[in-house]
């Protein structure tokens, strides 16, 4: 049996339950890579793992914001899980979008009424890469979902330009031909990494001026 994320063979015992259900099973060393984040213990805002009260990075998105997006992450952003990022996003082992399926699957269970968007790549990414990273794992674990959103074209440089239009500038999403028709009213933004959450704010806010009511957003590390 091959490991789902790396695709060595395993030679570690597997148990019954393992041989039955064979979707989701790493190797030991790709095992060790992805560590839980527990979300009870997280912080209410970013999914900061051992922080139940809202952090501090959270606190000045507070005051920036007029919302928090109640992230929820999946792994610690540990060496382990940036070799995976690296060996998926980075060197395009397209393989590994099945690296954590049934966790990704059972952590989207929790939110049943809301339509999930995976965060978009620029063109020109997309282009490089050849995947959305975010959409190939969402596909790896049979999961619909609906591209809401597109970032926007930035073909003006923007100097020259009056500093209210530099400020939109700034937001680099918009709304999608199909976002547009759809008439949703809660959304789990998905994207791979927490770091500072700007990228989240703006797709949230993006969301919300278009009369979305509830945002939130899942990550798959934090
Ligand atoms: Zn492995
Ligand atoms: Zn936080």
């Amino acid at each position: 049996m091959k490991c789902s994320s790396c695709h060595r063979e395993i030679v570690e015992n597997l148990t019954l339950l393992e041989l039955f259900f064979p979707s989701n099973i790493r190797c030991f060393h790709c095992q060790e890579q992805f560590k839980r984040i527990v979300w009870e213990q997280a912080c209410p805002g970013c999914g900061r793992k051992n922080n139940p009260a809202l952090c501090s990075d959270c606190q000045k998105w507070q005051k920036q914001s007029s919302f928090l997006l109640n992230n929820r992450a999946l792994f610690e952003y540990s060496d382990g899980f940036q070799e995976w990022i690296e060996f998926f996003k980075f060197k395009g082992d397209y393989q590994r979008r099945f690296a954590f399926s049934t966790e990704l699957k059972e952590a989207l269970s929790a939110y049943p009424h809301y339509t999930i968007c995976p965060l978009p790549l620029s063109e020109e990414r997309f282009g490089d890469r050849g995947f959305n990273q975010v959409s190939a794992c969402l596909d790896a674990a049979g999961v619909t979902y609906f591209p809401l959103l597109k970032r926007k074209r930035h073909d003006t440089p923007q100097a020259g330009k009056k500093r209210e239009e530099r400020l939109q500038l700034q937001q680099p999403f918009e709304m999608a031909p199909d976002g547009k028709k759809m008439r949703a009213s809660k959304v789990l933004l998905v994207d791979d990494v927490y770091t500072t959450g700007r990228t989240l704010f703006h797709a949230a806010d993006c969301l919300l001026e278009n009369g979305f009511t509830t945002v939130k957003s899942l990550t798959f590390a934090r």
